[in-house]
This record gives C-alpha cells, sequence and structure tokens, in this order.
C-alpha cells in the first residue's frame, strides 16, 4: 500500500466518523448508520479521492445518494383522485400531531379544488373533537364527530358514510393515540380501519422521536395497511432522521411533511432538501455551494444580495420562472430549494407546470412596476385584481392563485434572510 493510498484511507474514515456523528444526532437509525458506514468504503473509490478532488463532497455524495435511495420505497403511496370518493385514515401516537395534519391535509387539498370533510374517531382523549372541530370551522371544512359516543369504530363509519352520501371526495379520519404503544391502540386502530375500509393509511411522525422510529412505524403496519408517511414539526430542532426509519419499517414513501402549527405549514416531500438537513449540510449551505458552482460569477452578488435580504417581490418571482422555465443555472439552484421544485414542477407533470408558470407570467405581464416592486403585493384589492384579470385574459381567479403562489414562494424565500454570504474560498474546505 502506498504512503498515499494509507493517507486516504485515514482521511476517509475521519470523514466517514464525522458524518456518521451528524446522521446519528439527525436520529437515523444505528444500523442504518453503520451499514452505511461499510457500505461507502466499497463504493468510493479511493483512487478518485487520491487524485485530488475535494474528498469531504466525494463521500458526502455517496452517502447523499444512498440516503436517498433510502427514502425511496420504489413504488409511490395510494393518490386519492379528485373527484372520486376516497378514505384516508391517519394513524400514530398521542402527540405526533394527527389532529393538526388532518386539517393540514384536507386545506391542501381544499385549495386545490377537492372537497374534503374530517371525521373525528378519537373518542379517547377529551377534547379530541373539539380541536377537531375548531381547525376545521376555521378551514371551512365539513367535519363529524361526537361528544356523547364512545365507540370510535361506530363514529368512523357514521361520518364516512355521511360525507360519501354528501359526495366529498376526501373522507379523512382522524383517530386516537394514547402515549404509549398499546396492545388496545393497535386493536382500535385495527377495527376502525376494518370497518371503514381506507384507501390509504398514513403513518404520522413527530420528526423528535429519534431512535423510536423504526419499533412505533413498524407497530402500526402490523396492524393497519400503512400506505404513507408524514413527518411533523419539521420546523423545530430535529432533522427528523427517523424517517427512515419509519419508510423501511412501512416500505412506504414520506409524502408531506409539518413544518409549523398553521394550516398552511405544510410542504409537498422533497427527498434532497431533507437530506441535506440530515448531513447537517446545513439548512443552506449545501445550496450555497451550488450557487458558487452554477451560477456565473457576475450574476452572484445580485442573486446572493437578494437572497439575503429576504425580500421577495413579484419581480423576483417573475426572475425566478423565467430561470426555471430555462432551467438556466440559476433554475438548477431554485429546483434546490424546499418548495420549490416539488410544488412548482412536480415530476411526471412538467408540462402542465410548465403552462402554469407561463399563465402566472402573462399575468404579470399586466401588472404595473409598482404591482411588481411592492413588498407586500398579498394587499392587492379586488378592482386591481380584476384589471390584471382582463389585462391577461384570463379569470380573476388565476390572480388570486398566481398570488397564492406568491405568498407561498415568499415564505420560503423568507428563511434566507439575514443568510451570511461566504467567499469562495470560504466553502466546505477539505
Ligand atoms: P395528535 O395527538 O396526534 O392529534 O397531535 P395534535 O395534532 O394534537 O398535535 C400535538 C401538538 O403538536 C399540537 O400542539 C400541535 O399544534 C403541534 N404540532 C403539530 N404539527 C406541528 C408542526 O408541524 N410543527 C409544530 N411546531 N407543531 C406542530
Ligand atoms: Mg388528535
Amino acid at each position: 500500500m502506498s504512503n498515499a493510498t494509507i493517507i486516504d484511507e485515514k482521511a476517509l474514515n475521519d470523514c466517514l466518523n464525522e458524518i456518521t456523528r451528524a446522521l446519528l444526532q439527525a436520529d437515523v437509525q444505528f444500523k442504518l448508520v453503520r451499514d452505511m458506514q461499510t457500505n461507502i468504503k466499497k463504493i468510493v473509490n479511493l483512487d478518485d479521492l487520491a487524485a485530488g478532488h475535494n474528498k469531504r463532497r466525494i463521500i458526502q455524495q455517496a452517502i447523499f445518494n444512498e440516503l436517498c435511495k433510502i427514502l425511496d420505497p420504489g413504488k409511490p403511496s395510494f393518490t386519492p383522485k379528485k373527484g372520486k370518493p376516497s378514505v384516508v385514515m391517519f394513524v400514530g401516537l398521542q402527540g405526533s400531531g394527527k389532529t393538526t395534519t388532518c386539517t393540514k391535509y384536507a386545506y391542501y387539498h381544499q385549495k386545490k379544488g377537492w372537497k374534503p370533510a374530517l371525521v373525528c374517531a378519537d373518542t379517547f382523549r377529551a377534547g379530541a373533537f373539539d380541536q377537531l372541530k375548531q381547525n376545521a370551522t376555521k378551514a371551512k371544512i365539513p367535519f363529524y364527530g361526537s361528544y356523547m359516543e364512545s365507540d370510535p369504530v361506530k363514529i368512523a363509519v357514521e361520518g364516512v358514510e355521511r360525507f360519501k352520501k354528501e359526495n366529498c371526495d376526501l373522507i379523512i379520519v382522524d383517530t386516537s393515540g394514547r402515549h404509549k404503544q398499546e396492545a388496545a391502540l393497535f386493536e382500535e386502530m385495527r377495527q376502525v380501519s376494518e370497518a371503514t375500509k381506507p384507501d390509504l393509511v398514513i403513518f404520522v411522525m413527530d420528526s423528535s422521536i429519534g431512535q423510536a422510529a423504526f419499533d412505533q412505524a413498524q407497530a402500526f403496519k402490523q396492524s393497519v395497511a400503512v400506505g404513507a408517511v408524514i413527518v411533523t414539526k419539521m420546523d423545530g430542532h430535529a432533522k427528523g432522521g427517523g424517517a427512515l426509519s419509519a419508510v423501511a419499517a412501512t416500505k412506504s414513501p414520506v409524502i408531506f411533511i409539518g413544518t409549523g402549527e398553521h394550516m398552511d405549514e405544510f410542504e409537498v416531500f422533497d427527498v434532497k432538501p431533507f437530506v441535506s438537513r440530515l448531513l447537517g449540510m446545513g439548512d443552506w449551505s449545501g445550496f450555497m455551494d451550488k450557487i458558487h458552482e452554477v451560477v456565473p460569477m457576475d450574476q452572484q452578488p445580485e442573486l446572493l444580495q437578494k437572497l439575503s435580504e429576504g425580500n421577495f417581490t413579484l419581480r423576483i418571482m417573475y426572475e425566478q420562472f423565467q430561470n426555471l422555465l430555462k432551467m438556466g443555472p440559476i433554475g438548477q439552484v431554485f429546483s434546490m430549494l424546499p418548495g420549490f421544485s416539488a410544488e412548482l414542477m412536480p415530476k411526471g407533470h412538467e408540462k402542465e407546470s410548465q403552462a402554469k408558470i407561463k399563465r402566472y407570467m402573462t399575468m404579470m405581464d399586466s401588472m404595473t412596476n409598482e404591482e411588481l416592486d411592492s413588498s407586500n403585493p398579498k394587499l392587492m384589492n379586488e378592482s386591481r385584481m380584476m384589471r390584471i384579470a382582463r389585462g391577461a385574459g384570463r379569470p380573476i381567479r388565476d390572480v388570486m392563485e398566481m398570488l397564492e403562489e406568491y405568498k407561498r414562494l415568499a415564505k420560503v424565500w423568507s428563511k434566507m434572510k439575514g443568510l451570511k454570504i461566504p467567499k469562495k474560498g470560504e466553502m466546505s474546505a477539505l
């Protein structure tokens, strides 16, 4: 063995150990981390490392790919179809965020033109029905439940039947939790599931449950046919490494993440930003690396300045749309941002997404400079919206939809406010 090889092997081990620590801190299962450590040594080619490439980048990339693979169970989850009645049952321990997530899920679909409804089959916790009722009322979503009835199966069946009659196309059944995994809970889940015949069972997991994720997810999977996972509280400190265990235990994909207590703090799951975060690549450091890699030097200062100001105007959105359509260098960068690519251009729907983006741009073309540069276009009044709609030959509903999209993207963008802008030389040394 040459000296160089020995040195590179040491560098590889040091780097692996460091990344491993990050993964364990992020609550990725011990066994998974250990297996991966062994695998990576086989995958990473020491000669490549010796050739003077950025070692950390190569190793990190290899691990990144492995983690993405683990999060992909190989088949998509059942996806409800608009206009066709589907029953979706939510399961998970108490406090994991089921009731909150049920409403977010309903609200998300309602905004896209579905007719959702909520059924409270949690008769275990006092106040469960009130909580669901409050959430549902706020979102103007029909709900069903009872203060008197103590049989969750009966309520679930009644609710599902009623909403089927009312032609709801997404009937969501919230269930009870209990603090611990108890036989009684799993028996109850089995019965509710058997009686309501859900098309999809979603396992809701708190991102901070740590190493317990595997056993918990597996226990639910053994009593009901879990088909998808939602990870909640991703706005907190926990990185959600337990999601990998949940995917492995249920053989189901993660479909959404919860990012706050509010109804609209809910995002389509996007594997790349999730894995970057797990690896401790910093929420935005990987993103910064990418900017330096793909954005032409002369455009960097302006872009970074805009990012760090965190002030998202319609004009910036317009420019980003242009980039996305071109899939130019900046478009690539933006497709890495959580909330940008998965929502704007879901895989397999590129054509429709492009048409939508072009439609938005046509409407923005009939806006005034003042409107495009305003930092608060959310306050646009109806007569202005009418004028824009007329100018673009679109219904006012489209203008409203475009402003909704703006609000969502502005929120993603605002997370970058105050971003420290490192100089090129300072990027991931090693
Ligand atoms: P359940 O017992 O499983 O129905 O859980 P709940 O929906 O009642 O949620 C438990 C607590 O977690 C509540 O205080 C929620 O507001 C909170 N919660 C749920 N999802 C999120 C989230 O994504 N982020 C944050 N910060 N809090 C959440
Ligand atoms: Mg609940």
